[in-house]
């Protein structure tokens, strides 16, 4: 009988990326997926501990699926909960304890397992499975090769893990240490996308520029390399990657961006502060100077590179001077697009246990800052665009009959109308009003069907 499986998921686009693999691990055990988590024969939560309060959002939300499982047992169903992802891995043992709920609980590197996993747990003796183990085995290759039709706009993990270690961050222990795919692995992957739908894959990665997969050579290839060749695959239009980290920008990428005109001209480049003080504290391994020096070089590639960026207000031991000093590089840079956040201590962080911790309100009062200069940049950057044409791709229906919302180069939802069979088309579009969140455009002639 047909089963069906709810994945909730949290946080980055790798969880969207691995809640698509579980998807696929699950379809030849007969689930399909389902919107709604009540009537499923499984849930799955997949998890991100990044932030604040992350534990405290999975536990909120057992309490519904709890209510939704007795419910179901009530009329004579079963239901199987998971926990998977970076909570999953950090607090596993700790969540078998106070979630009663829980049937199985695994970290982000052992999900290949699931269907043995979940045979077990579906055992009528009800054994409770806990996996967080860092397997010897990549999971990649224990994936299944999946084929079918794929979003225009499609992810592809193209590196996991970090070594890095900064001062303030929970994935080199929730996610494990760095690993490459090999450049085979990642290109059969793409073609298979781009013959589902595909035309524009984001490559993935918590780091994703240190990328050093084993090339068909038999070398280390860099991720500029493997851009140049994903780039040779026919249809596939577009290339972007996330997240880069400013230490692991080489000549070989900035070459790429030069040279590659699949390689979309806007480039996620975490900052977190404009401190020297600060980035050494954090232990980002990179100076003001240096964060200036590559995006000069970047620009110089590529002068339509449009930038955003990660910032963190309140580390801790940041002081006045240290915050203005974040502002004024965010003043000088420009950013397009950002993420700002409020220091949050993840516990086991080294930054968690440092002194000299900030208070809440201070924090409060920088983010409210910097976040005011952020979107004004943001608005500006939109409105420069009224009056250009710009290249979107088409990717789904919008809220509005007969309206299209697709994607410039630059990453922003642009509103055009457009019949819905045009979904998966590059068209020029006429851009007529800018929002601080969105364009909206009228469509001229198509460039390529
Ligand atoms: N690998 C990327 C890099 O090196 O910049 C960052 C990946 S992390 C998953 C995404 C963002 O979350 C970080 O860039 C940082 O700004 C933010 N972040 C991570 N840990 C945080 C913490 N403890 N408190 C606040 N923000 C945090
Ligand atoms: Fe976290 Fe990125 Fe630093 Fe790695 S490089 S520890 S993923 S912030």
């Amino acid at each position: 009988m047909a089963k069906r499986v709810y994945i909730k998921t949290y946080g980055c686009q790798m969880n969207v990326y691995d809640s698509a693999r579980m998807a696929e691990l699950l379809a030849p055990l007969g689930f399909t997926v389902t919107q709604t988590a009540k009537d499923a024969d499984l849930v799955i939560l997949n998890t991100c501990h990044i932030r604040e309060r992350a534990a405290e959002k999975v536990y909120s939300e057992l309490g519904k699926i709890r209510r939704m499982k007795a419910a179901k047992a009530g009329r004579g169903g079963r239901m199987i909960v998971a926990v998977a992802g970076c909570v999953a891995q950090a607090e596993g043992t700790e969540m078998m304890r106070r979630a009663a709920c829980v049937d199985l609980v695994f970290g982000p590197q052992s999900y290949h397992r699931l269907p043995k996993l979940i045979a077990r747990a579906l055992r009528a003796d009800g054994d409770r499975v806990l996996d967080t183990s860092f397997p010897v085995e990549p999971k990649f290759d224990f994936l299944p090769e999946t084929t079918g039709p794929r979003d225009v706009a499609t992810f592809l993990t193209v590196q996991e893990g970090c070594d890095k270690f900064c001062s303030f961050c929970v994935v080199p222990y929730t996610r494990g240490a760095e690993y490459s795919r090999p450049v085979i692995q990642v290109v059969a992957e793409a073609r298979r996308l781009v013959r589902g739908g595909a035309r524009e894959i984001t490559l993935l990665g918590q780091n994703v520029n240190s990328y050093h997969g084993e090339g068909p050579d038999g070398r280390e290839w860099r991720l500029g390399e493997l851009i140049r060749k994903l780039a040779e695959l026919a249809g596939l239009d577009r290339i972007r990657y996330t997240t880069s980290h400013p230490r692991d920008v080489d000549d070989e990428l900035i070459a790429a961006h030069r040279d590659v005109p699949q390689l979309m001209p806007f480039l996620h480049l975490p900052m977190q502060s404009g401190s020297d003080h600060i980035l050494a504290a954090m232990n980002r391994r990179h100076t003001v100077a240096d964060y200036r020096r590559i995006v000069e070089r970047l620009r110089s590639a590529r002068s339509d590179l449009a930038l955003s960026t990660d910032l963190i207000v309140g580390h801790p031991g940041e002081s006045d001077l240290d915050h203005r000093a974040t502002l004024d590089l965010v003043d000088e840079v420009c950013f397009a697009q950002a993420f700002s956040f409020k220091y949050s201590p993840r516990p086991g962080t080294p930054a968690a246990s440092a002194p000299c911790q900030i208070p809440d309100d201070v924090k409060t009062q920088r983010l409210g800052e910097l976040q005011l200069l952020l979107a004004n940049q943001r608005r500006n950057f939109n409105a420069a665009c009224i009056g250009r044409t710009l290249p979107v791709l088409l990717e789904k229906p919008g809220r509005h009959e007969g309206q299209l919302i697709g994607r410039s180069p630059y990453l922003q939802s642009v509103h055009v109308t457009a019949a819905a069979e045009r979904v998966g088309e590059i068209v020029p579009a006429l851009i007529t009003a800018a929002s601080a969140n969105s364009l909206s455009a009228s469509l001229a002639e198509v460039v390529r069907a």
